[in-house]
């Protein structure tokens, strides 16, 4: 079970709860063992996508998995197959019945049901936010700690949420009797409509609370203090539980999502958790060999450059790159060799040069007499 949960459900980690959710239900139908009878590869294809939508399909779970890949859900369980059976999952999402037979199918496409008006007394989920903050390339390698100041709606505290001012109650409707419909007759025709005076919820508050207006919700800008961990990316995603907008009708808030954006180095190009840093060196040090000083993002280092060294050519310092957010061995620093000819030389200088290359061979440059041979057999 190494897959990536994302890639079992086909969908990007920034994917909303909706495209997940989407996601799993197409893959869903087409691997339920009720359409696949006797097909082994379904049913394990099933069992995964089940599995993952189990994690992904859970605020929590995935916020868990995020940060700290699928090390969060093993381990704590004790050994052993801890997850759920595919096939209740299955049943919680589309609601169906016994998974016997095409029941299910019924279910998800059958007429039955029908949709019903919504209460709007239930209570409401609040919205998620959004929230995009620019940190430095260190601070992403690193981690660090963040105040951020968000603007959102949040319970009122003078009525908790209530929206009545204190003492006073709600009461029931007197246009729609608390029914929170009105009945328009046109002609022949009833029809029913939302009451507007109560807004559906069959209530009106007596007294509304002077600080939301009966909202039951004020805007305010909260102040937070968010961890960043060390190894996110551009793009990477935190997900703050709870942190979003406050409910309506005692609902739960929404998320906060905090989307990083890493301004670039000038010294370090990131690729995932592995890093490249681009050195020129001398072209002496490039003959001869040598040690050259490494910058890395815990300090300088020495490395050493063997005889011959040509442009281009990739060293690799293992272990030297960044921490992986979803945990792992940590990436590598690649340094690629640039040699560096020497400019501005004076009269003195280029003589020596010439007498130096006077000294030199074909043998000494097997790069160009390999190229000048097959330049030659190319034009015969
Ligand atoms: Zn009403
Ligand atoms: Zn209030």
């Amino acid at each position: 079970m190494a897959k990536d949960y994302y890639e079992l459900l086909g969908v990007s980690r920034t994917a909303s709860a909706d495209e997940i959710k989407k996601a799993y239900r197409k893959l869903a139908i087409k691997y339920h063992p009720d359409k696949n009878p006797g097909n082994k590869e379904a049913e394990d294809k099933f069992k995964e996508i089940s599995h993952a939508y189990e994690i992904l399909g859970d605020a929590d779970k995935r916020a868990k998995y995020d940060q700290f890949g699928e090390a969060a859900f093993s381990g704590a369980a004790g050994g052993g197959t801890s997850y759920q059976d595919p096939f209740d999952i299955f049943n919680q999402f589309f609601g169906g019945g016994g998974g016997g037979g095409s029941s299910i199918f019924e279910n998800l496409f059958g007429g039955g049901g029908g949709s019903r008006r919504r209460n709007p007394n239930a209570p409401q989920r609040g919205d998620d936010l959004r929230y995009d903050i620019e940190i430095t390339f260190e601070e992403a390698i690193f981690g660090a700690d963040k105040k951020i100041n968000i603007p959102k709606m949040v319970a009122c505290d003078s009525c908790h949420g209530s929206g009545c001012e204190s003492g006073s109650g709600k009461k029931t409707c007197p246009r729609c009797n608390g029914t929170g419909q009105t009945v328009v007759s046109q002609g022949f025709f009833q029809m029913r409509q939302t009451c507007g005076t109560c807004k559906g919820t069959g209530q009106i508050i007596e007294k509304p609370c002077k600080k939301c207006r009966g909202e039951g919700r004020v805007r305010t800008e909260k102040s937070l203090q968010i961890h960043i961990p060390p190894g996110v990316d551009n793009g990477s995603k935190l997900r703050i539980s709870g942190e979003g907008e406050a409910g309506r009708n005692n609902g739960a808030n929404g998320d906060l999502y905090i989307i990083i954006h890493v301004a670039p180095s000038d010294v370090f190009h990131r690729e995932g958790t592995d890093l490249l840093c681009e050195i020129p060196i001398d072209y002496m040090t490039a003959a001869v060999g040598g040690v050259i000083e490494v910058p890395t993002i815990s300090g300088k280092t020495k490395m050493k450059v063997p005889a011959g060294t040509q442009s281009g050519i990739i060293l690799r310092l293992k272990g030297k790159g960044v921490v992986s957010l979803r945990g792992g061995a940590r990436g590598d620093l690649h340094i690629r060799i640039i040699v560096e000819t020497p400019a501005k030389l004076n009269k003195k200088q280029e003589e020596l040069l010439k007498a130096f290359q006077d000294s030199l061979g074909q043998d000494n440059y097997p790069m160009h007499k390999e190229f000048a041979k097959r330049a030659e057999n190319f034009m015969k």
